[in-house]
């Protein structure tokens, strides 16, 4: 849903209202050669320089200075009236996610190659969880790919379906429509003791309510939210991250506590 603050950031007359209302009739490739801009304040690397090349209207022009420059963090498609997906038509070759092995359990950890396979290999062991890794979900992330529809829905069949699959990064949970393990942190039997400020990954600004919930209930005490910015433009001292590329910028991370701290036992996630 679009936030007040996006709308605040741009006058939305019932003209542009109803330009946008038949765009989706009109088979438009590029909805932002229509748009004026409507995402433009959740966007990273234009509320840092207010340059409008470095927002989703440059990015969806120049697609050179949009490999180069955009996070690929999606604020920008969560917020865009049209679930336009501008992140990931920065190269037009799909990337095909596949099985590369599969440890099975009731509930299956996914994690890809090359994201986060040390962590969830570390976790699955502490929770008790099967394992499954896969290669190709992280270049829509740092390529700015497209995911082929039919290798993914393949891939999540394989796996068991949705219904048994935790995620162990946000990128995995985005990429292939399975929940972030943190979202089951007390089904899974993970009790975390800490006090302090939480960072909420920008792939996961749509389920952040629900996020929060979950780990108050695993005894998590965030005495503040950074919900704004994008750990590919740094992390913050003191804070807790959700994003394993976070451990590797130094920063304190839920898997090193998850897999640290007094489990009482893996369970089924329902
Ligand atoms: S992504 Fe959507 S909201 Fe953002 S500029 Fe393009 S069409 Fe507009
Ligand atoms: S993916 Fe992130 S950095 Fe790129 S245009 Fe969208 S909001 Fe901006």
């Amino acid at each position: 849903m679009v936030s007040l603050k996006a709308l605040r950031a741009v006058k939305v007359t019932p003209g542009l209202a109803a330009r946008l209302a038949l765009l989706p009739f009109r088979r438009v490739k590029n909805p932002c050669i229509y748009c004026p801009g409507i995402c433009l304040a959740s966007c990273p690397t234009y509320t840092a320089t207010g340059n409008v090349l470095l927002s989703p209207l440059g990015y969806s022009r120049f697609k050179e200075v949009a490999a180069k420059n955009c996070l690929k963090c999606w604020r920008c498609s969560f917020e865009c009236p049209l679930g336009f997906q501008l992140p990931e038509t920065y190269s037009p070759e799909p990337a095909k996610p596949r099985l590369h092995s599969l440890k099975p359990g009731e509930t299956v950890l996914v994690a890809d190659l090359e994201l986060d396979a040390p962590y969830a290999e570390k976790l699955a062991e502490a929770l008790g969880t099967g394992l499954a890794l896969v290669s190709g979900v992280a270049a829509r992330y740092s390529e700015g790919r497209p995911l082929d529809a039919g290798a993914t829905k393949k891939l999540v069949k394989r796996l068991g379906g949705a219904e048994a699959l935790v995620a162990a990064s946000p990128e995995v949970s985005h990429a292939l429509g399975v929940d972030f393990f943190a979202l089951h942190l007390a089904e899974l039997g993970v009790k975390i003791s800490y006090e302090g400020p939480v960072h909420v990954p920008c792939l996961l600004k749509p389920v952040e309510e629900k996020l929060l919930k979950a780990l108050e209930e695993a005894g998590v005490k965030a005495t503040e939210v950074d919900d704004e910015s994008c750990i590919k433009q740094g992390v913050k001292k003191g804070y807790l991250y959700l994003c394993p590329r976070a451990a590797a910028l130094g920063a304190t991370t839920i898997y090193d506590l998850a897999s640290t701290q007094e489990l009482r036992g893996a369970a089924k996630v329902k």
